[in-house]
């Protein structure tokens, strides 16, 4: 079955966000394989993040993601890479719709909520990354 990595981020935790952000996949019928509680150094959230390297903003986004604890999951359920996408809303806050949780809880792109894998391939690494012990 398919699956996909979904990370709440350090603004997401701080917020007391996490029961809600669970609360929207489980509703939606996915299912829990994966949960725990990180604080990530540098070198994890580069690797996490490599494709975005060369990026202006890259300084930042590794700033962001080191600036307190995550939460790293791994959700399980038809096409849930796309539908867990279409859950988070769109990268801008400016532009996600409400009804999404960073149309419904986030402003600005550096404080954006949660992480969602944009595909199969990137959720089979990131789930590797994330979960090198494996999931039950
Ligand atoms: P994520 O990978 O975190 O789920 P995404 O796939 O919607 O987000 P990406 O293009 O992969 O978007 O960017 C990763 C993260 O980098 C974004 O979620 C956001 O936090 C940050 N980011 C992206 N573009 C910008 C930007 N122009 N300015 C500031 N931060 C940005
Ligand atoms: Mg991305």
């Amino acid at each position: 079955m398919e699956q996909t990595f979904i990370m709440i981020k350090p603004d997401g935790v701080q917020r007391g966000l996490v029961g809600e952000i669970i609360s929207r996949f489980e509703k939606k019928g996915f299912y829990l394989k994966g949960l725990k509680m990180m604080n990530v150094d540098r070198s994890f959230a580069q690797t996490h993040y490599a494709d975005l390297s060369a990026k202006p903003f890259f300084p930042g986004l590794v700033e962001y993601i080191i600036s307190g604890p995550v939460v790293a999951m791994v959700w399980e359920g038809k096409n849930v890479v796309v539908t867990g996408r279409k859950i988070i809303g769109a990268t801008n806050p400016s532009d996600s719709s409400p009804g999404t949780i960073r149309g419904d809880y986030a402003i600005v792109m550096g404080r954006n909520v949660i992480h969602g894998s944009d595909s199969i391939e990137s959720a089979r690494k990131e789930i590797a990354l994330w979960f090198p012990e494996g999931i039950a």
